[in-house]
């Protein structure tokens, strides 16, 4: 039967440390994410978020501990880590789009490239992606003829290309002018609600208040709190949380 997977939880962080050089980045970070949570993350500037992310689709390495997604354990390079990168999307606060590409290229060179799609496929699969975001109108144009907020939605549908079983977002608005923050912040309240596993690195009350099922909040490299969005805003325990909302609100 195939019961066991629906318990084994999308994202699994044990006993993990990071370190660069002498600076204690991540400190025993324990952490079940279940398939279908959307979690925000929050935090000071440095607190270790991006690391978090970054440490989650290895892009960076860990010390000590371990991550599994899916119940897999973090492969350490090669095939296991393509494959373990197109399971984990993830969005950075600055699109990194590839410039000399169209957006609808874009979109499809992660799935020619590693799902072996064919190309009519892949671009069939895409528009429906940009469609989705929606941006089809934008599909030949190349990265900086979009406004910000289209960029950023073209790298959503880049992400979801690969078909991810969980998406990261790491401050994905803060590089937009604030008319565009909403756009994005659509496209990814939709995914939640459509059932994606998420990891989301933003101080946007609403989005939180509105999508997340939990918040943490880190400070020097530690969970400190891990509770609902509710209890968090309303009423966070820790001092550090308390004056950080008093700093963002
Ligand atoms: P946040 O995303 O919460 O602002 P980061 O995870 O980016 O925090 O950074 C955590 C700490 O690790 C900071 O002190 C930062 O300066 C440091 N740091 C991040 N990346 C590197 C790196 N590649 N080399 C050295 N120090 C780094
Ligand atoms: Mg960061």
């Amino acid at each position: 039967m195939t019961e066991v997977s629906t318990d084994t939880p999308m994202i699994r962080v044990s006993a993990v440390d990071k370190y660069f050089g002498s600076l204690h980045v991540l400190k025993d970070i324990n952490l079940e994410i279940p398939r279908g949570q959307v979690v925000v993350v929050l935090g000071p500037s440095g607190s270790g978020k991006s690391t978090l992310c970054r440490v989650l689709n290895r892009l960076e390495t860990i010390d000590s501990g371990a991550v599994a997604v899916d119940g897999v354990p973090l492969p350490e390079e090669g095939r296991a880590l393509a494959e373990l990168r197109a399971d984990v999307g993830m969005v950075f606060q600055q699109f990194n789009l590839f410039a000399h590409k169209s957006i609808i290229d874009n979109v499809t060179l992660g799935p020619i490239k590693v799902r072996k799609l064919g190309k009519d496929e892949a671009r069939e699969e895409g528009m429906r992606l940009l469609r989705r975001v929606g941006i089809a109108d934008q599909a030949e144009k190349y990265p900086a003829q979009l406004s910000g907020g289209q960029q950023q939605r073209a790298a959503i549908a880049r992400a979801l290309a690969m078909r991810p079983k969980v998406m990261l977002f790491d401050e994905p608005t803060s590089a937009l002018d604030p008319e565009m923050v909403n756009e994005v912040l659509e496209v990814m309240a939709g995914l939640a609600e459509e059932g994606m596993t998420m990891l989301v690195v933003s101080h946007e009350m609403g989005f939180a208040r509105r999508a997340a099922h939990r918040v943490l909040f880190m400070a020097d490299g530690e969970v400190v709190e891990d509770t609902s969005p509710e209890t968090f805003f309303d009423s966070p325990e820790s001092e550090r949380a308390k004056d950080f909302l008093g700093k963002i609100l």
